[in-house]
């Protein structure tokens, strides 16, 4: 689950991790509010900035406004007019995508002088099953790049799950960022409470870029990217307040509340399957036989009518769907109900209408297999059988060059 920088700051604060001021808004007027407060007590440079669960808006820029997404102010007029582009306009960043995001809150911060900038990010490490803190003096940049150019640039230290993090790992890593004399040791405080936040709140990421040294020596998170364990939620209600749906994908969160593990994809194979593994190898298959898959989508064990259904409701408002490959295997669930199911499905009118141009193939292995496959060949809908994956692959390919 994601949420905002200004959330996560706001969290930061509650768990002793040092970042600079700021107030959320969605109205320009607060906004030019909130910085004639600033100013009274001595801000001379104001930072607005778009509220949108995506990074790189500091290189992005808005559709209508040709606005970047963080924008550096040196008055309350700037500020009024950064407010202004920002607000209501379509935010594109290397991470939204072309569609961009919509900007309904901005955070209008208390600007800092840059002396340094770092970046720090902590992560489970799946490879060594323990977690990671990474630290780094090219903050600012983007860390992929670093990664993948420069990886000794990156300092890392793991951290065995129930364990706390040792203050001479944190002192190591503060050391590694060149840190000396009071900023070193705010540098250490600030690496102990961040992953203090990370473990306490069942977050899986937290990255901070950058992370600045100030002329004055304070050590700050500047932004402030936070996602938490969604299986975890449930010890953490105050979190769940902090979701956004608006920011997620329409269709994932309308999954979600059927209870469907659904993840668009840029492909025009849709695909149903019950069992993540089996869903994996399905996309895999679609893309060896010429697809490429539209989505992922686990319907779980039981593969009934409902869950049929909503399947075929989610995949097909996707447009780029060409054609749909049903896998099933049928170990607790029989096959031949799976198949009443699919034609029951298909059979309701809404769908009916959706798939008149959208080839089914049908894949159904286990229990019951063969009773499937001859309720599927003998229905006169728009549904071709296969018994192996292999042969649904071919079918896939069929229907895709044709
Ligand atoms: P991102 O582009 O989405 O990662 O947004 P950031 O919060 O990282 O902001 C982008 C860039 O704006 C940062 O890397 C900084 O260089 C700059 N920036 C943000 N806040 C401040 C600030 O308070 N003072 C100064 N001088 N620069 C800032
Ligand atoms: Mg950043």
């Amino acid at each position: 689950m994601k949420i905002h920088e200004y959330q996560a700051k706001e969290l930061f604060k509650e768990a002793g991790v040092a970042v600079p001021g700021g107030v959320a808004t969605q109205s320009v007027e607060e906004a030019v509010k909130a910085a004639e407060e600033m100013k009274k007590n001595g801000t001379e440079l104001f930072v607005v900035k778009a509220q949108i669960h995506a990074g790189g808006r500091g290189k992005g820029r808005t559709k209508k406004n040709n606005a970047k997404g963080v924008i550096l102010c040196r008055s309350i007029d700037e500020v009024r007019k950064a407010a202004e582009s920002l607000l209501g306009d379509v935010l594109v960043t290397i991470q939204t995508g072309e569609e961009g995001q919509k900007v309904k809150t901005i955070y209008v911060t208390d600007g800092v002088d840059i002396e340094k900038e770092f970046y720090l990010g902590i992560l489970l490490d799946r490879a060594v099953s323990k977690n990671v803190i990474m630290v780094s003096t090219e903050g600012g940049v983007e860390i992929e790049k670093v990664a993948e150019e420069t990886p000794e640039k990156i300092i890392k230290e793991w951290v065995e799950p129930g364990m706390d993090l040792a203050p001479n790992q944190a002192r190591r890593l503060a050391f590694a960022l060149g840190f000396e004399g009071d900023a070193f040791k705010k540098a250490v405080k600030f690496i102990m409470a961040l992953y203090n936040f990370y473990v306490e709140k069942d977050a899986d990421m937290v990255e901070i870029n950058p992370l600045v040294l100030t002329p004055d020596g304070d050590v700050l998170a500047l932004d402030a990217k936070v996602t938490f364990d969604g299986n975890a939620t449930y010890r953490h209600k105050e979190l769940l307040e902090l979701r956004d749906e608006s920011e997620e994908n329409p269709i994932e969160l309308e999954a979600s509340k059927f209870g469907l593990n659904y993840i668009k994809l840029d492909g025009n194979v849709g695909c149903m399957v019950n069992g993540a593994g089996l869903a994996m190898a399905t996309m895999d298959i679609i893309k060896l036989s010429g697809g490429e898959p539209a989505n992922f989508l686990d319907v779980g064990g039981g593969a009934n009518v409902e869950t049929v259904k909503n399947g075929f409701r989610i995949i097909l408002e996707d447009e780029n769907v060409k054609a749909i490959l049903i896998n099933i295997f049928g170990g607790i669930v029989r096959c031949d109900r799976v198949a009443n199911g699919v034609i029951e499905a298909i059979k309701d009118p809404e769908i009916a209408k959706k798939v008149e141009n959208v080839p089914i193939i049908v894949r159904l292995q286990g229990t019951n297999a063969e009773e499937a496959k001859e309720i599927i060949d003998n229905s006169d809908l728009n549904v071709i059988s296969a018994v192996l994956l292999k042969e649904a692959a071919e079918e896939v390919s069929k229907v895709i060059a044709a």
